[in-house]
């Protein structure tokens, strides 16, 4: 089951990949008419194994939405509409990141441990959150879904994935210094 966009390596340097588009801002007035895509949105962290967050464009739906579930139980979502990075601060840590996206690899990502960012929420009300560690690598990993960008863009040494194996994602590989 799910209704994820899923790619494969050979996909990967597909610009044409629909995956590779930049996403577009949601007209608020519009918000109840995005209820049944972020359900499935939410639907589709909760039936992966491992999942925390999921980008709009994932289900093709080229818009800046994206929705993390850090606890992976119901009613514990925050939906993020066209969201706002404010700051992305904090040591560089790496971690092994996966993706609904390409399911079965994962890679390692350096990405610094703080973010605060302004989003709409379901209410069409304007937050604020800031978030550190592995929920601020899980927000940027999104905020980079909606501009085209995938995790093994930003690997080091352009490697490909590897195969995943059995992995606590919230552990930190390396902190490297500024
Ligand atoms: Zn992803």
């Amino acid at each position: 089951m799910g209704n994820v966009i899923e790619v494969t390596i050979n996909d990967l340097f597909d610009e044409n990949n629909i995956l590779r588009h930049k996403s577009t801002e949601v007209d608020i007035v519009d918000i109840s008419s995005l209820y049944g895509l972020i359900n499935n949105m939410k639907k589709e962290i909760l039936l992966s194994s491992h999942a925390t967050g999921i980008s709009a464009i994932q289900l093709g739906s080229p818009l800046r939405v994206f929705v993390i579930n850090m606890k992976r139980e119901k009613n514990r979502d925050i939906v993020a509409i066209n969201p706002r990075v404010i700051s992305i601060s904090g040591r560089m840590q790496k971690r092994l990141e996966g993706c609904l996206s390409l399911p079965n690899y994962s890679g390692k990502v350096k990405r610094r441990n703080k973010i605060s960012f302004l989003a709409i929420d379901m209410e069409g009300i304007e937050r604020q959150y800031e978030f550190e560690g592995y929920t601020a690598a899980v927000i940027q990993h999104e905020f980079d879904h909606l501009d085209g960008i995938l995790y093994w863009d930003r690997m080091e040494n352009a490697q490909l994935p590897n195969k995943r194996v059995a992995y606590d994602n919230e552990k930190v590989i390396e902190v490297l210094e500024n």
